[in-house]
């Protein structure tokens, strides 16, 4: 008999509180005091204090790490202009600042990379970290794009030495999931794997890992291979549960197939590149009606922390706002119930079928060899569709003033050379998008509407 829509709700409903767990959730939450330091206004957030001793914590089975359910992504960091106008560099002051604060306020996993940041990430925070003393924190980085065992163990200590540290806590193998062979060729044929489980042996690397981006078969592949591994890094979102798109899988699935093997789930991409801290006002308002001063990423962030195997949830925050924002959701997290996850249903059916395109801002596309900001276009026109600017025809109530809003914001933040119509659709980028996104198609799809809007046409 085919399931009612109401039933299938409940039935999917029931099923992810038994796959998370909720009212069982494991956290080693600390509950001594709190020192109210700060009041601050988030955009959508309430005001509140920012407590020092409440974070969330939750153990690695494997290693008995007690690590913050908020883990600090340094795949972004604050830049700055140098000051002899050569061009940018990482704001190292403000990098030590938000550190600072993190650590102080019970945040203890970073986690970068080589290519994060332009290659600068790694060595800004390890100038960072190396101000705290070493057992104070968990520091992950991983093996990107090296094929043969000499460049994997050249990059691999070279991590050690910018990171300045002689272990890692947590080494992942970076963004496996393309094909089987690709995985083999970067990490089995050329025994770069054995040399790192030898690391592992002798203690330079604690817990072992991999993240993921790709089909399925891969991810099935390396789990099954027989190998510890000691944690998986997998993205995961209220809309990625069920309705992952591009090279990724749900959500539901990865999470679920950790569980059956007891390994750790790491979080990347809990706001989905941003778009879930900028939902239209239609779904915003869903949230506000249960919470009326919480903002969306919270209720992204309490999401993604509620299952019961995630270990930490990693967020890339550049502004204090956020970090602020963010450990005040997990100190302590308050795990979802029935009710909300209902809310975050429908949220999610309102994502899935509005005009997004489907950018996590994570970067890997560039650079674009003609110079075009991919992220930064597509972030602008994800904006307009969060607002609810999109027109849908010249004759629209409000055609004045959206026009007026897309191209006055367009030309804020993106430079013209930049911009949509700077395209020659050579395809370099497209195999590097992870969401599998037509980026030529897309960027055409943007100028052709920017252009509409410049010339007044009719459409
Ligand atoms: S297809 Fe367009 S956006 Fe992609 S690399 Fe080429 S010029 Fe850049
Ligand atoms: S277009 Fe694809 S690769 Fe580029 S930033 Fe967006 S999601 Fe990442």
């Amino acid at each position: 008999m085919i399931m009612e829509k109401k039933d299938r709700k409940e039935f999917n409903r029931r099923n992810f509180l038994k796959i998370v767990g909720v009212g069982s959730v494991t956290s080693a939450t600390t509950l001594i005091g709190c020192k109210p330091d700060n009041r601050v206004s988030v955009e959508g957030g309430s005001i509140g204090e920012v407590p020092t001793d409440r974070m969330t914590y939750r153990t690695n089975p494997n290693t008995g790490d007690v690590v913050s359910l908020l883990g600090y992504g340094c795949m972004r960091l604050p830049l700055r202009q140098k000051t002899d106008g050569s061009g940018e560099e990482v704001d190292q002051e403000t990098v030590n600042e938000l550190v600072d604060y993190a650590i102080e306020h019970g945040v203890n996993y970073f986690d970068t990379a080589p290519i994060y940041v332009r290659g600068w990430s790694e060595a800004a925070t390890g100038i960072a970290l190396k101000r705290h003393p070493r057992e104070s924190f968990f520091v992950a980085t991983k093996s990107s794009r090296s094929n043969t065992l000499e460049s994997g163990i050249a990059m691999y200590h070279k991590s050690m030495q910018d990171l300045q540290v002689d272990y890692l806590d947590y080494y992942l193998l970076h963004s496996i999931g393309s094909s089987i062979e690709d995985f083999h060729k970067r990490f089995i044929d050329n025994k770069l794997l054995d040399f790192l489980l030898k690391e592992r042996e002798v203690g330079r690397i604690r817990n072992l890992g991999w993240s993921f981006h790709g089909i399925v078969d891969v991810f099935d592949y390396v789990l099954a291979m027989d190998v510890q591994w000691d944690f998986c890094q997998i993205q995961l979102n209220y809309q990625d549960w069920k309705y992952a798109t591009g090279r990724n899988v749900n959500a539901e699935y990865l999470y679920g197939e950790l569980v059956k093997r007891n390994v750790p789930a790491i979080i990347m991409e809990p706001l989905l590149g941003g778009r879930l801290a900028r939902v239209p006002q239609q779904a915003l308002n869903m949230m506000n009606e249960i919470h009326l001063e919480d903002s969306a990423a919270k209720w992204a962030f309490r999401y993604a922390g509620t299952p019961e195997h995630v270990l930490t949830v990693l967020s890339g925050m550049v502004y204090m706002e956020h970090l602020q924002e963010n450990i005040r959701t997990y100190s302590p997290l308050e795990p979802l119930n029935e009710q909300e996850y209902e809310t975050l249903e429908q949220v999610t059916e309102i994502l899935v079928n509005s005009d997004y395109i489907q950018c996590t801002e994570c970067q890997y596309c560039m650079p674009c060899p003609y110079g075009l900001d991919i992220p930064g276009v597509f972030a602008h026109y994800n904006r307009c569709v969060s607002a609810g600017k999109m027109l849908k025809s010249s004759n629209d109530e409000n055609y004045k003033n959206a026009r007026r809003d897309f191209l006055v914001g367009y030309d804020r933040s993106i430079p013209k050379l930049r911009q949509a119509d700077h395209c020659i659709e050579c395809n370099e980028c497209l195999s590097r998008c992870p969401q599998q996104i037509r980026i030529p198609e897309e960027m055409s799809r943007v100028d052709q509407y920017a252009e509409q809007l410049k010339q007044r046409l009719e459409f």
